[in-house]
């Protein structure tokens, strides 16, 4: 089994090292920023024209994929970058030892998974339902694109700003914790969140 598992691991490595290296250029990086919010706003722009007569309801949907992205966001990050899969943990490595490195998904594949999300939501509600809800996932990863980029490339002067940028850059130096980047959420709920104790010696805060 392990002989033939390792040429099948060498043909994959083979097969997507193109993209591997189109992913760590800064043409790559800022296409991608700027097509994620292009796709986040068209998602919504197409949901709210369809919808029209449900509002509640169109921005209930548009809520859930926020928070769902949210949810997405933590569990890459804790459990995919920090683990092993290929693409993800080799790459959030390198951002790791180059945080101002352009290391970021290839910019064709989060258009290609929305795409598969709202025919698949579109099966379940009404397609104006689904593209707002596709549009509330979209526009959290165009969120957390733009956030990682600007955490670390600007010094905030205004103390709220300083302190959630700290919050990421606190993951940096301790990697089992802090996976939220847009929001702490999720780390709050799930113990992953880095605090002082009274003694002013740190500990990831365990729930
Ligand atoms: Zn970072
Ligand atoms: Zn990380």
């Amino acid at each position: 089994m392990r002989s033939l598992r390792e040429p099948i691991r060498r043909s994959f490595d083979r097969a997507v090292a193109p993209i591997v290296r189109m992913s760590e250029t800064r043409a790559n990086h800022l296409g991608s920023l700027f097509t994620d919010v292009l796709v986040g706003a068209a998602l919504v722009w197409a949901g709210l024209y369809r919808t029209g007569a449900h509002p509640g309801m169109a921005l209930l949907a548009f809520g859930m994929g926020l928070l769902a992205f949210s949810w997405v966001e933590y569990g890459f990050h804790r459990w995919l970058m920090h683990g092993q899969v290929p693409l993800l943990g080799p790459g959030h490595r390198k951002h790791h030892e180059n945080p101002t490195g352009h290391d970021s998904m290839p910019f064709f594949l989060p258009p290609m998974i929305l795409a598969v999300l709202v025919s698949l939501f579109a099966l379940l509600m009404p397609v104006g339902d689904a593209l707002l809800l596709a549009g509330g996932l979209a526009c959290g990863y165009a969120a957390y694109g733009l956030s990682h980029a600007v955490i670390h490339v600007k010094r905030f002067r205004h103390p709220l700003g300083r302190r959630w940028a700290a919050v990421h850059h606190v993951h940096h130096y301790h990697p089992d914790a802090n996976f939220g980047v847009t929001t702490p959420l999720w780390d709050i709920v799930l113990g992953t969140r880095y605090v002082r104790n009274q003694e002013g010696t740190e500990r990831i805060k365990r729930a």
